[in-house]
């Protein structure tokens, strides 16, 4: 078993933590992994992509921060595809001692225009799938005596846009599922808590600015100022070093106390 549950359990003299991230594969769930590998956790990665990436993502994650990363796929809409992704994990690295619920998809459309397939996709991965991961995840870390699960929300999780409703009601219920472990999990020295981020700059958004300044007729500066900040008091946006290094914090021992929380970090959208 991986867990260790003494207070310098990720230093170099004792037995690393595992920490499984879905949607690790890009953005902030790459992010994260980084983050808690150079914590000096073992890295479980999960995500989309093809096998020439996966290998120059396990090697970065080795060599920078020497900590043994693997790879296992698994379609976070499948529920048997889950259950064999945590098992195999637990089965490599011993267990899981951290887990963070990071994959996600989005879809905008107005809601009498929603593609059902899209709503169907969004509420299996953004939601549903971290409900199968935790309850797969959660016996262990009880049994041990220690864990941490991150939850990625949104502000979304707290505020609606429009033309997002799949999204905004899959991200309330990952709130949701986040207060209800927490308080299951409380007296094992587990905690559960979710991430809110306004709009973080990923490869993901960044490749959207061009096609969306076409789109609306207007620059690339526009996008960015009037489309994607307008809601975000700094006008910048959210890093992807800025909620990883939150999530690093809630998976120390120091954020013990920190339970079922939603955690803003959003450059005061959410204070409107
Ligand atoms: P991203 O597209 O860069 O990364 C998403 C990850 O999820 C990728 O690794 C992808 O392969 C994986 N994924 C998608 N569908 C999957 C599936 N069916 N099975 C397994 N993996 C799958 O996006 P990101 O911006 O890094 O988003 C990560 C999380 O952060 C999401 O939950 C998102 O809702 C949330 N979030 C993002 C922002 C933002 O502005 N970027 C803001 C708030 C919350």
């Amino acid at each position: 078993m991986s867990h260790t549950s003494s207070s310098d359990s990720n230093s170099s003299s004792a037995t690393p933590k595992t920490a499984l991230i879905t949607g690790s594969t890009s953005g902030i769930g790459l992010g994260i992994a980084h983050a808690l590998a150079a914590q000096g956790m073992n890295i479980a990665l999960n995500g989309f992509a093809d096998t020439a990436q996966i290998d120059s993502i396990i090697t970065a994650l080795q060599t920078q921060h020497g900590v043994k990363a693997s790879y296992f796929g698994a379609d976070m809409r499948d529920a048997a595809q889950i259950e064999s992704m945590i098992a195999a994990v637990i089965q490599h690295f011993g267990g899981i001692d951290v887990l963070v619920n990071n994959a996600g998809i989005q879809h905008v459309a107005p809601l009498e225009d929603f593609p059902v397939d899209k709503y169907n996709d969004i509420i299996a991965v953004n939601m549903t799938a971290a409900w199968h991961t935790t309850r797969l995840a959660l016996p262990r870390m009880k049994q041990c005596g220690w864990g941490r699960i991150v939850n990625m929300a949104s502000a979304h999780a707290l505020v609606a846009s429009k033309y997002k409703s799949a999204y905004v009601m899959a991200k309330h219920g990952v709130a949701g599922l986040t207060k209800t472990t927490a308080l299951e999990a409380a007296e094992f020295g587990v905690t559960a808590n979710a991430i809110c981020p306004g709009y973080v700059w990923t490869p993901l958004v960044a490749q959207q600015v061009p096609s969306t300044a076409a789109a609306r007729g207007i620059t690339e500066a526009q996008v960015i100022s009037d489309v994607m900040l307008a809601n975000q008091p700094t006008k910048q946006f959210v890093t992807i070093e800025q909620v990883a290094a939150l999530a690093a914090f809630l998976c120390s021992d120091a954020a013990a106390s920190i339970n079922g929380s939603l955690q803003s970090i959003d450059g005061g959208w959410t204070a409107h």
